[in-house]
Order: structure tokens, then C-alpha cells, then sequence
């Protein structure tokens, strides 16, 4: 049971949840904003990190720094051997065939850009075509906007329901002749949708056409099995799941990512430099250009590592009751609408309530120390096709609670109440 502080009753949180011991390994959440209690429902824009993560990457500057691969020295091998070792241990958690195929990236928006500059730039000429969808993040709409300025290539921009599900016959009707590469969330992170990744890669695959999946969101609810999405790259970021800022992992199969040219030039992805020519690295190296991210790789093997103690159907059991809660308990405020009610949803919850202003509830709801996200969470398109600026977004973590869900609602009734009497 967690103590409903609001109220000062005892909740009934579901039944075998472990979300009191799991809290305990989170330092931030046992700290008071505005004189009460941290509820941190922002975790779709980043999530909390564990003491793991902490210690781990404390111990590394403590004790293991020093720059990688190029050392002869004993430290710079112990860096170098961690910073490999989270290779492997990415490697392992997404599923992939092998660690070369992991290439470490500020993060998710780095890793599409990679993709679009070096494999779009090498692979894609005017006239070319590609899919995304409308509910793209800005991450995965931009870098392909910046080719098609340089390139000439046209985007293919698919439609969505009015629940906010992607309607993937009219997604694969816009798949015609000159389509070269289809590119979009596995989850939205303003709707909560997740898209059916599987079937769409092999529809995909069918026409011959490669996927970026952008896992931005998927990736800190669901167990990510690369292969068994047989997406061609997967995208995503340290920091939503539960690691270090800074860090991000573009996955991508062997053979595509050996053919893409250099994104970055500079040390550790060169073989041989001279001003005659220049030859590459294999892979992962040859996109890992200047001194990377040591800390931040360890942070974020530290972080898997953790979610894989705790379990993923764990973790999707607690998130998808408190979705349903949330879902629920929001959907009988007065005036509250969701947008983004599709079947299958990652948890959170997006809405607006009539005549208040999204910002004003993000300001008011942290006066009682309840953190959201307002505004149009960088899905300007997705938002024009609901003829919305932006919304309040509440997204959940598995550390996240019914107390904390039920203390979201009171403060909303209260601030309705202040606004429209
Ligand atoms: N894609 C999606 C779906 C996202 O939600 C985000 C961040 O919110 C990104 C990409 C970009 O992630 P980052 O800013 O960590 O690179």
C-alpha cells in the first residue's frame, strides 16, 4: 500500500506491484517541489535514473576514466574494455546479431540524422519518395525535411484515425515506385499509440523497402527484440530509458550500416589518414567519430541492466494499470478530452480541458508538485491535423503510482474549479 498523502487515506495500489521498492532505487523521488510530494509524470521527456545508473557512472570517473582505444596505459584500457562492454550489453537487450551493429549517438535524433545524411544522402535522389507518418516527432520529420531541400526527394506524409491509430492500408497505398524508405515511431509520444512495427516492416519489406523505427518511446515500456521486428535501423534514447543524457543507440543490420558511408569525420573512425586519401574504420567505429560518451555507454549499460532486474512483464503490468487508471480516472473530469485512444497505447495520457489554456495547467499543477508536459511536444503536424496547438501530457513510468495518478485528478478538479468556477 503507498500512502495517498492527498488525502490521507491508504490507496490500494494493484495488487503484487513492487512500485514501493522500485521508488526506493529513484534518490529524485523522494523529494518535495513547491512543499509537496514530487510526482514526476514527465518521463516520456525523460525519465528519472535509478541509484544503479548513479553509482555507476560515479564509479567510472572515480576509478575507470580515461579516453578510450587509443591508450597503451592500463585506465585507458579499463575505459575502453567498459565502453565495449556496454556495446555488448546494448547489443544483448535490443537483440541484436551482433555488437558492431550497435553505434553509440547523442540520441535519438542524432542517430535519424545519421541515417538520413549518410545513408539517405548516399542512397536517395530527386524525385525518390519517402513514408513517414503525421505522428511523427519533429526528430523523424526535420532531418528527412533538410534532404529533401538538399536532394530533391519528395515526403510521403501517411494519415491517422481520429483515435490517432496509423490506417495502415491507407499507409501502404502511398507506397508506389519511387518509395525508397519508410520511417516511423513503433510509439507516439503524444498519443501514447504504438504502432504495429512488425506488420508494417514486412509490408515494408514486401515492396522491398527498408524502416527506421524510431523507439524514442517504445523502448523504456517494451522488451525491444531488433530481429524480431526485422526493422533495419532502430533508433533510441539514453535518457528515456532510465540513462545518462547525452547517449543513444542507432541499430542497424550489418550489412546496410557496412555499406553507409561516414557520418562525422574526425579521430577513432579513421583507419589510415594521409593527404593523399583517407581510409575508414569498420563498423561500429567508422560513425563514432572524436572521443565518445564513455561515461554516459556505462550509464546507460547500467540502466538495461537494471530494467532487466526488474522485469519487463513486471514493468508492463504496473504501466498498463496505470494507464487504464489514469485513463479512466481523467475521463471523468468535466470538460476533459484524450486524444489518443487507440487500443494499444504506451502510458500516457494527453488532453486538454475546455477553456484553460495547457500552459496554465502545467504551471498550476506544479504549484502542487506535479511535473507534466504542455505544449505540442515537438508534433506540430500531429497536433494541426486535430486543429490543436498542443495539449497536457501526463506519461507514466513504472515507478509511477495509483496515489500519484488519483493527486494528477484533485489538483485538475481543483485548478477547473479556480478557472471556471
Ligand atoms: N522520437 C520520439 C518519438 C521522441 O519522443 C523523441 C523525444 O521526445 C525523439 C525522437 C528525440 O529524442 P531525443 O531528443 O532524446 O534525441
Amino acid at each position: 500500500m503507498i500512502p495517498n498523502k492527498q488525502a490521507g487515506a491508504a490507496l490500494e495500489e494493484r495488487p503484487g506491484a513492487d512500485v514501493e521498492a522500485w521508488r526506493k532505487d529513484f534518490p529524485v523521488l523522494g523529494r518535495t517541489i513547491n512543499g509537496k510530494p514530487l510526482v514526476y509524470l514527465d518521463n516520456g521527456a525523460s525519465a528519472q535514473k535509478p541509484r544503479a545508473v548513479i553509482e555507476r557512472i560515479e564509479r567510472y570517473y572515480s576509478t575507470e576514466h580515461a579516453n578510450i582505444h587509443r591508450g597503451v596505459h592500463h585506465l585507458s584500457q579499463e575505459a575502453t574494455a567498459a565502453y565495449e562492454a556496454a556495446r555488448e550489453t546494448v547489443a544483448r537487450y535490443f537483440n541484436a546479431a551482433e555488437a558492431r551493429e550497435c553505434v553509440f549517438t547523442r540520441g535519438a535524433t542524432e542517430a535519424i540524422n545519421l541515417v538520413a545524411s549518410s545513408w539517405g544522402g548516399a542512397n536517395l535522389t530527386a524525385g525518390d519518395e519517402m513514408l513517414l507518418t503525421v505522428m511523427e516527432h519533429h526528430a523523424n520529420i526535420v532531418p528527412w525535411q533538410m534532404l529533401e531541400s538538399r536532394l530533391g526527394i519528395k515526403l510521403v506524409v501517411a494519415p491517422i484515425s481520429d483515435a490517432g491509430e496509423l490506417l495502415v492500408d491507407e499507409w501502404e497505398k502511398l507506397i508506389g515506385p519511387r518509395t525508397k524508405l519508410a520511417a516511423f515511431c513503433h510509439a507516439s509520444n503524444s498519443l501514447g499509440t504504438l504502432n504495429p512495427a512488425r506488420e508494417l516492416i514486412a509490408k515494408a519489406h514486401a515492396h522491398g523497402i527498408p524502416v527506421l523505427l524510431d523507439g524514442a518511446q517504445s523502448a523504456a515500456h517494451l522488451k525491444i527484440d531488433v530481429r524480431e521486428l526485422d526493422c533495419d535501423w532502430f533508433v533510441c534514447s539514453g535518457h528515456k530509458i532510465f540513462g545518462p543524457t547525452g547517449i543513444g543507440v542507432l541499430y542497424g543490420k550489418a550489412d546496410l550500416l557496412g555499406a553507409m558511408p561516414p557520418y562525422q569525420g574526425g579521430g577513432d573512425m579513421i583507419d589510415r589518414v594521409s593527404f593523399a586519401g583517407t581510409t575508414y574504420r569498420g563498423l561500429p567505429e567508422r560513425f563514432e567519430a572524436g572521443t565518445p560518451n564513455i561515461a554516459g555507454a556505462v550509464g546507460l549499460a547500467a540502466a538495461l541492466d537494471y530494467l532487466d532486474g526488474i522485469g519487463h512483464d513486471a514493468i508492463a503490468a504496473q504501466e498498463q494499470d496505470l494507464l487504464a487508471y489514469a485513463t479512466e480516472q481523467l475521463s471523468q473530469i468535466e470538460g476533459l478530452t484524450i486524444y489518443g485512444r487507440a487500443p494499444n497505447k504506451v502510458a500516457l495520457v494527453s488532453f486538454m480541458i475546455e477553456g484553460i489554456h495547457p500552459n496554465d495547467i502545467g504551471t498550476m499543477l506544479d504549484a502542487d508538485g506535479i511535473a507534466v508536459r504542455t505544449g505540442h511536444h515537438c508534433t506540430m503536424p500531429l497536433w494541426e491535423r486535430f486543429g490543436l496547438t498542443g495539449t497536457v501530457r501526463a506519461s507514466f513510468a513504472f515507478y509511477n503510482t495509483r496515489a500519484e495518478v488519483d493527486a494528477l485528478v484533485a489538483s485538475l478538479k481543483k485548478i477547473r474549479r479556480l478557472f471556471l468556477g
